[in-house]
């Protein structure tokens, strides 16, 4: 029987992120009209606080384990809207450790490898990808050209991995990734996007004129293992939704105490007010979630990423967050629209976990596809 009941240790590191996410928490709006700024690398705050991914590697052993608390250590960071520490930890990284040589995750392990999927052409399907890598038999080089666009860590990163289609005779326009290192000439980062939500988070495009990269840095993770990635990451990005969540729903549940409203837990819905019937429901999603995000990360831990349990959590925390922000506004009326309050930003921030890493739509399609047994060919 699955049992998703913590350990002491798991209580431990999550109650000392909510703390420390509490403390981040004033410096939430700090981005709003300073979106060319990078996050610190630490507030001050931080300076008198354990670092919980430390423990967490230090103690894994007396936890649930370091793929489900790890999830819910990002919960609680965007629960405070900023992290205190930034974990420059990006989805290119997985892909070196999933595709990667050993040589080349020893070369690159500890830096942020961005990554760069995302073209003007669209993101949702990535066999769309038009940048190019002309293997150069004199240099024995590659050469990139091409533009990313909305690529996370942009500015902030060391290097990116770069999704492109091959050009080599003996690999006709096959896709294969690349890591391009800041300072290679020909690669661009262009200015920060301006976004309607997580301001603070560092997003530009970039551009590659005939770059050339050296052959070890060919990352040769066809399309398959690239995308094998978002498995891993996925319910990660489902528990940053559950993280807004839930900070919305406790400044509502304040509110409407304040109001005089309190929900009555062993009482039927129809009997309690609306206000309180309707966040009781919201209450009883954001449960739900967590549990398929956990539950995601459980079978991470036992048998290796599951695509399908990996995106049902993300489709359900992109919803999640949109809806339960949506209905704090609802439920406070003016007050829930007010800058004073946080609602509004959560609401702004929420739309993002529906987007990046695959859209809500794309996660239902690959959901179908699992239950009615049609490959990507025959449903897309
Ligand atoms: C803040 C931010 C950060 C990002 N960071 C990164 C990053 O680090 N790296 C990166 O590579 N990308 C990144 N992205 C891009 C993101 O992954 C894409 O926006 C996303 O994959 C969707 O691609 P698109 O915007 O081109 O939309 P499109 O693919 O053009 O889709 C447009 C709409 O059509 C829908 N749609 C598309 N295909 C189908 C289908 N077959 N069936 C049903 N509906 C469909 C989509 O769901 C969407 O609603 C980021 C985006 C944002 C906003």
């Amino acid at each position: 029987m699955i049992s998703f009941e913590f350990t002491e240790r798991d209580r431990q590191l999550i109650e000392e992120a909510r703390r420390q996410a509490k403390l981040a928490a004033k410096y939430a709006r700090d981005f709003e009209d300073a979106e060319d700024s990078l996050l610190p690398h630490a507030y001050p705050e931080a300076d008198g606080c354990p670092d919980v991914r430390a423990l967490l590697e230090a103690f894994v052993q007396e936890t649930s384990g370091h793929k489900i608390i790890n999830a819910l250590l990002y919960l609680e960071d965007w629960y405070g809207g900023v992290p205190l520490r930034e974990h420059r930890y990006s989805l290119g990284n997985t892909v070196l450790k999933i595709a990667g040589t050993a040589e080349q995750y020893d070369r690159w392990h500890d830096r942020t490898i961005a990554i760069g999927l995302t073209e003007p052409v669209g993101g949702s399907d990535p066999a769309s990808v038009r940048t190019t890598a002309r293997f150069d038999p004199v240099s024995r080089n590659w050469i990139i050209n091409g533009e990313k666009i909305f690529i996370t860590y942009a500015e902030g990163c060391d290097a990116v991995l770069v999704l492109a289609r091959v050009l080599h005779p003996d690999q006709p326009q096959r896709l294969s990734t690349f890591i391009v290192e800041k300072g290679t000439p020909g690669f661009n980062v262009g200015p920060q996007i301006r976004k309607m939500g997580i301001r603070w988070e560092d997003t530009a495009a970039l551009s590659f004129a005939d770059c050339s990269v050296p052959a070890f840095n060919h990352v040769d993770g066809d399309l398959k293992k690239t995308l094998q990635s978002f498995s891993e990451s996925r319910p990660v990005v489902a528990a940053y939704a559950l993280g807004v969540s839930r900070a919305a729903l406790d400044y509502t549940w304040i509110q409407l105490g304040n109001a005089g409203v309190e929900p009555d837990y062993n009482a039927r819905l129809a009997t309690q007010p609306m206000a309180a019937a309707r966040l009781l429901s919201l209450e009883a999603e954001w449960e739900a979630t967590w549990l398929t995000v956990v539950r995601a990360k459980w079978i991470e831990q036992r048998e290796g990423p599951g695509k399908v349990e990996s995106s049902m959590a993300k489709a359900m925390g992109g919803m999640l967050a949109r809806r339960v922000t949506q209905a704090c506004i609802d439920v406070l009326g003016a007050a829930g629209l007010s800058a004073a309050g946080p609602l509004e930003k959560l609401f702004r921030d929420a739309r993002i976990f529906d987007i990046y890493e695959g859209t809500g739509e794309i996660q239902r399609l690959i959901i179908a596809r699992h239950i009615l047994g049609y490959s990507p060919k025959e449903l897309n």
